[in-house]
């Protein structure tokens, strides 16, 4: 059966392969030519698309390991994110943020500089302590900031370069819980008082249908911890699916339904242990583009977007997200000169969406913007050289580590190799 990531819009011949033990691994690595690692294939770029090998760690055994200090676990690298804060709860413990989903793996998710929001808060490459590493010749090999700084600061936004992740050593944080807030609010009033905002709340984000005058606010505060349990208050997906199969057969009629919408109300409380309400469910498949801009950009970056799209009353479906991460200084993070806006612009996978994408890239671009690296993006090997002064040592450690470029695809190829 062929592999296909989670929105359907890359493909490969085979399917996951997935060893039962390291050793199992170690060989199966060794003898292809090309082998490429996947997680939950939540990426919408073509990062684990393989000609021959596509590994899953999914069935591979192994347990989390907590430091005496109890600051860092020693995760494996293929759990997903929902198994592992859960085995973090079990004993006490958090990560520090979330994205908006869980099923990604570890591993996956770090390769990629996925992240939540949050005005001081990084992504989740910055909690990578060290990695256990199969190499292109099938050994093990340790790296850290201290034991292999290169090979480190390469590997914590790797796109799977540099060999296959087995376990992570993570930054961890005591258990918290957290309270959150949905609310319709008018745009006009959330754009004039959004850094204002965003200083106040631990985490802020909204949702923006770019032809209705609200936008969806979401806040998220740590909460003391609370009883009953949590209850689900997502936007209705049942009504929403209505709506966008009916955009993709008249995408003329987009605005009307977008404003027809949001006069629905939104509004929702959740309180819970924090890896409970950090993600939400995403039954609707799509596909995504998301660039991270010099945080002064964002607003005014939307706002070009959003008025070229009424403008020209395109059928852009969903929501654009706004989120805040903080700055780091890992060599391929689009954060790594400054903390950023993170805007997402979604569309229908059932809907055509290349050329919309285009456009926006282009505004986002001239906002000095960064792509997030799984998610939707034109760059050449040209612009990532423009773009990150550290490429050529990125591509150097890959040269070192893969010198016959079994971990590198046709994408990754055209910007890496
Ligand atoms: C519904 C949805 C919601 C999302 N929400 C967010 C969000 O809130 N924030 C955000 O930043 N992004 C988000 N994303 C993007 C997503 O987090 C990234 O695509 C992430 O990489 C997915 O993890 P994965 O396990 O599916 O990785 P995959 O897509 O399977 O792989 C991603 C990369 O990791 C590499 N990799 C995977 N496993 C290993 C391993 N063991 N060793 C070495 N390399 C490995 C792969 O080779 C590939 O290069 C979302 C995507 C979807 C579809």
């Amino acid at each position: 059966m062929a592999w296909s990531n989670w929105s359907g819009s890359v493909t490969a011949p085979a399917d996951i392969t997935r060893p039962q033990s390291e050793d199992e691994l170690a060989a199966l690595i060794r003898s292809a030519a090309k082998v490429r690692a996947t997680g939950a294939g939540h990426s919408f770029m073509p990062l684990c698309e393989s000609s021959e090998l596509i590994l899953g760690l999914d069935a591979l055994p192994g347990q989390i390991s907590i430091a005496p200090d109890r600051t860092v676990a020693r995760i494996p690298a293929g759990w997903s994110i929902k198994k592992l804060t859960a085995a973090l709860w079990d004993e006490g413990l958090a990560l520090a943020n979330q994205g908006d989903v869980n099923p990604q793996s570890l591993a996956g998710a770090m390769a990629t500089g996925t992240h939540g929001t949050g005005v001081d808060l990084g992504s989740l490459s910055t909690m990578a302590r060290g990695f256990q590493l199969i190499g292109a010749d099938g050994e093990a090999r340790w790296c850290d900031a201290a034991t292999d700084p290169d090979l480190y600061q390469a590997q914590r936004l790797s796109l799977g370069l540099f060999g296959v992740a087995t376990e992570i050593e993570v930054a961890v944080v005591p258990a918290f819980h957290l309270a959150e807030r949905i609310e319709k609010r008018r745009w006009a009033e959330v754009r004039e008082s959004y850094d204002a905002l965003a200083q106040q709340h631990r985490h802020i984000e909204f949702w923006f249908f770019p032809h209705a005058d609200d936008v969806i606010l979401k806040t998220l505060e740590p909460c003391d911890p609370c009883d009953p349990p949590p209850s689900t208050t997502d936007m209705e997906e049942t009504a929403f699916r209505r709506v966008l199969d009916v955009a993709a057969k008249l995408p003329f009629l987009t605005p009307m339904l977008q404003r027809t919408m949001m006069r629905s109300r939104f509004e929702g409380r959740r309180r819970g242990p924090a890896h409970a309400i950090f993600p939400s469910d995403r039954t609707i498949r799509f596909e995504e583009m998301e660039y991270e801009l010099p945080r002064s950009e964002g607003l005014a970056a939307l706002d070009e977007v959003v008025g070229w799209i009424r403008k020209k009353r395109l059928p852009v479906t969903f929501p654009f997200e706004y989120r805040t991460v903080a700055a780091d200084d890992i060599w391929m993070s689009p954060m790594n000169a400054g903390p950023v806006a993170a805007i997402s612009m979604h569309q229908y996978a059932k809907m055509p969406w290349a050329d919309l994408f285009a456009d926006a890239e282009a505004i986002f671009r001239a906002h000095r913007g960064r792509p997030h690296w799984a998610k939707r993006h034109t760059l050449t090997r040209g612009d990532v050289d423009a773009l990150y002064p550290m490429a050529e040592r990125y591509r150097a450690v890959r040269r070192t580590i893969d010198p016959q470029g079994k971990f590198v695809n046709p994408h990754l190829e055209s910007l890496f190799s």
